[in-house]
């Protein structure tokens, strides 16, 4: 017979919020704990009961889920005095969400196991609007059976869930996929910038280019919006560089060489100096604009 989850929900952000919602509204018995406590008053009100720590969270639920922020932020909800592992029952499966280092996550994983507790890293693309209409993309690392078991709870939240192999997996392919975005926004700035300073139309340019081998997520979602001027976050600076800080480590780590990833980062590091850390990562283009000496936003 299928487990009967009673699922219990830790990190209630932009993304958590909204993914929680989907599982109760699913019908599952849900748990919640945030730390900054007044965020909790919503989820109550859809009908999840609150809990007082991660540790509350975990005695009163089999299957605990975790977003967060960064690797330290999990590693504190789930290791910490009064976190998941004080209170979770073995037999319990724990799925932490957020983006975080693939190596930490193995570390996460093999002390879970230690009291019984199968661990799956399930981090998420898609944003927050993928996290609004349940339409996120899940990878996922850890035991195959352990994610069959879980799925229900997952289908609420995405709609592409994809096991990529055992612990540590899930984060490698996020990573992997945060490379792409970079480069991809790289490709897209350049791109632009070497339209305008030739003359030619950068709509023009987005529609034919987006529909050939030079295409990309980058250029047919936020190639449009920076030419309308619109640098609103989408994915945030802060957030971007956050991901690319993991990948460097992990690549320092594998003693791999990113060259163009490495940049990337440098050029967002200089993005941040300029007081664009909460701007969306689109905002690569007011550089780009002061290194070619060219105007692609419409001036204010
Ligand atoms: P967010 O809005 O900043 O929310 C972060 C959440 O984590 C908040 O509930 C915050 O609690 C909690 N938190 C952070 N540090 C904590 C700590 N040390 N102890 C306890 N709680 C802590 O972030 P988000 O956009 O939801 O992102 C969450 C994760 O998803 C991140 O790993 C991010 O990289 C990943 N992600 C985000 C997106 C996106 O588009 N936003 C897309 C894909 C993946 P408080 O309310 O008390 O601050």
């Amino acid at each position: 017979m299928a487990t009967e989850w009673k699922v219990g929900f830790i990190g209630l952000g932009i993304m958590g919020r909204s993914m929680s919602r989907h599982i109760i509204n699913a019908g599952y018995q849900v748990t919640v704990w945030n730390r900054t406590a007044s965020k909790m008053e919503e989820a109550a009100g859809w009908g999840a009961r609150k809990a007082r720590s991660p540790k509350e969270v975990a005695e009163n639920s089999n299957l605990i889920i975790t977003i967060v922020g960064d690797t330290p932020d999990v590693r504190e909800v789930v290791e910490g005095e009064n976190g998941v592992l004080a209170g979770a029952k073995p037999g319990s499966v724990l799925i932490d969400m957020s983006t975080i280092s693939p190596d930490a996550t193995r570390q996460i994983a093999a002390r879970a196991a230690e009291q019984g507790v199968a661990m799956l890293d399930a981090p998420v693309s898609g944003g927050d609007i993928g996290a609004r209409n349940g339409t996120l993309s899940i990878m996922v690392g850890g035991e195959a059976s352990v994610l069959e078991s879980v799925k229900p709870v997952l289908e609420t939240m995405g709609k592409s869930i994809v096991h990529c192999g055992p612990n540590g997996a899930g984060q490698t392919v996020k990573a992997c996929n945060q490379i792409l975005c970079g480069l991809n926004l790289l490709g897209m700035v350049e791109a632009l910038a070497f339209a305008k300073k030739a003359g030619v139309d950068l709509e023009k340019m987005i529609e034919v280019t987006t529909r050939g081998a030079g295409g990309s997520w980058a250029l047919a979602n936020l190639g449009p919006r920076v030419v309308k001027g619109d640098l609103d976050p989408g994915f945030s600076v802060r957030f971007q560089q956050k991901d690319l800080r993991i990948v460097l480590q992990e690549a320092e780590r594998l003693e791999l060489p990113l060259l163009g990833t490495a940049a990337v980062q440098q050029l967002l590091r200089s993005v941040q100096a300029h007081g664009g850390n909460e701007d969306g990562t689109h905002a690569l283009i007011r550089l780009m604009e002061q290194l070619g000496n060219v105007s692609i936003t419409p001036s204010e």
